[in-house]
């Protein structure tokens, strides 16, 4: 075992307030880790309720100016925001593989999805528009307009620090609200990164704000009265929370939660392309990913047999390593924790009678004996009743469960709790068409293992993977981010009388 430093010799990662680093008054800090060397590298600030409160005023005095500056003026900082992104481009990846622990193209992969919204959010002086009527009745006229809320605050989970605050706040901001970000403490430098790119960009002080922290921030601003709405990514235990929470403070709220996210393999389909796929669906950033595949489900024994056959070398070969060696394809899951949590599973996984093809339990990597490490793993003959089915395990297994057709297919993923995404690999364009058609998830894949929206689309699931009416960016952003006013015109002809009306008007 080699020495874990000290938390006074870290580095420290503090809040970002009002345009400037914020020290305030910590509730304590916790350690952030080197994830592939199993060391903390850093140490980050856990907000007090007075942090918080720190935060939520500043994005409230910067709400009054920011909201009444011209929508074509705040995309200007957007479009600035999106050439130092590219500019950074590197450096910030660098940092994501520090934190998290995903590969570096994997870590490029996320700020590019991420960025696509920045572009977005660029048209918001067209997304903004509302609708307009001349005429409605005799010399009146009638339009809507969509005006920001006020204060917004993101709480982000731990497997994409850049993309999923980037879901958020450029929508948020570029519809005139001003934004509290709570990134993940797990790694939370790139809230602070962003936060001054978007200061470089021209944003004024106030308009972006990051605290860190856990459950005490958290609980601080779902009970802050300035704070007007929430979006939350993350676990679903702690979705639900946020959701009642928010939702009684009288806050709007949406919260994504969890996945178990299926792969129906039909017979007729291209073996090879579908294990192609799942390798990278299931085994991608270590499976920390909302919309990884965990299950395949494969349609009679034979295509079973066969994709199995086909799977497991190519899982047991996996390439896994640290993040910045651009040989690997895998890197090391968040935390010890978050590994002992997934050989857990595994364990129970063997307990329970399913057939462990490739076992990635105790796996360790030359030069990096204390990384954080889960080999790629693949279970045979999974079945509804075990836990490792049940429930999301976020890491590298992936379960092979076994069923006679279609039917019993698409009742299986309708029965889970979840229903963030799924996919069917098939030649069969009617069997893919009934599969989109009647299934009971939110984003569907046809041969696309991963099918996540792009930004101009909006992102979310079904079932217990979001709780509210809004998925997050694209078109649905924009209604999630403002309110809409409606407003009826008349201008009065002096000459006329028209006296009162007692009755509803209907002309
Ligand atoms: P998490 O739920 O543990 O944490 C998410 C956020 O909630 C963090 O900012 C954390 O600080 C905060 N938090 C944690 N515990 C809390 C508590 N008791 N009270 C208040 N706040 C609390 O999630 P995670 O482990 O960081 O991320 C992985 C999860 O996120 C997985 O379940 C994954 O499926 C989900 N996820 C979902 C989507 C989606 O689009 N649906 C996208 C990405 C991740």
């Amino acid at each position: 075992m080699s020495a874990q430093p000290s938390p006074d010799t870290l580095p420290r990662i503090g809040h970002f307030i009002a345009g400037r680093p914020y020290a305030g008054s910590p509730a304590g800090s916790a350690p952030v880790y080197d994830p592939a060397r199993g060391v903390p590298s850093a140490e980050v600030d856990l907000a007090s309720a007075a942090d918080v409160d720190a935060a939520v005023r500043a994005a409230h005095a910067a709400f009054p100016e920011w909201s009444q500056t011209p929508a074509l003026k705040r995309a200007r900082v957007m479009f600035r925001l999106k050439e130092l992104i590219e500019r950074d481009m590197d450096r910030l990846a660098r940092i994501i593989v520090s934190e998290h622990g995903k590969v570096l193209s994997d870590a490029k992969g996320e700020l590019q999805r991420g960025l696509e919204v920045v572009e977005y959010a660029c048209g918001i002086p067209e997304l903004m528009k509302g609708e307009y009527t001349e005429q409605i009745a005799n010399g009146i006229d009638a339009w809507t307009m969509r005006q920001a809320l006020g204060v917004c605050v993101g709480i982000t989970p731990f497997n994409f620090p850049a993309m999923v605050p980037m879901w958020m706040f450029p929508m948020a901001v570029a519809c005139g609200n001003t934004f509290v970000l709570k990134p993940s403490e797990r790694d939370p430098s790139l809230g602070v990164e962003l936060a001054k790119l978007l200061k470089e960009a021209g944003l004024p002080d106030g308009v972006f704000n990051v605290v860190h922290g856990d459950k005490t921030a958290v609980d601080a601003l779902l009970d802050h009265d300035l704070v007007r709405a929430v979006s939350f990514v993350g676990s679903t235990p702690i979705a639900e929370y946020i959701y009642a929470r928010g939702c009684a403070k009288g806050k709007r709220v949406q919260a994504l939660g969890g996945a178990k996210n299926h792969m129906i393999v039909m017979p007729d389909a291209d073996l090879d392309k579908t294990a192609d796929a799942l390798m990278g669906a299931g085994y991608g950033a270590a499976g920390e990913r909302c919309m990884a595949i965990s299950v395949a489900v494969a349609v009679g024994e034979a295509t079973a047999d066969a994709l199995v056959a086909k799977l497991a070398p190519r899982v047991a070969a996996l390439r896994i390593g640290h993040g910045l060696d651009e040989s690997i394809e895998m890197g090391p899951v968040v935390t010890a924790v978050h590994r002992d949590r997934i050989t857990g599973y595994i364990d129970d996984g063997v307990a329970s009678g399913a057939e462990l093809v490739v076992d990635g339990r105790g796996h360790r990597v030359a030069g990096c004996e204390q990384g954080f490490f889960v080999g790629g793993t693949l279970f045979d003959r999974v079945t509804p009743a075990m836990r490792i089915y049940k429930e999301e395990i976020f890491g590298p297994v992936l379960c092979v469960v076994r069923v006679a057709d279609f039917t019993s297919a698409l009742a299986l993923v309708d029965a889970h709790e979840f229903g963030n995404g799924t996919a069917i690999f098939t030649r069969d364009g009617q069997v893919a068409r009934e599969f989109a058609h009647r299934v009971q998830v939110g984003m569907i894949g046809i041969n696309v293992p991963i099918p996540v929206p792009m930004a101009f689309h909006s992102f979310g699931g079904w079932k217990k993977s979001l709780m509210g009416d809004h998925h997050a960016h694209g078109p649905e952003s924009v209604r999630f981010y403002t309110k809409q006013k409606a407003i009826t015109q008349r201008w009065l002809n002096h000459s006329e009388s028209t006296g009162a009306e007692f009755a509803m008007p209907t002309h």
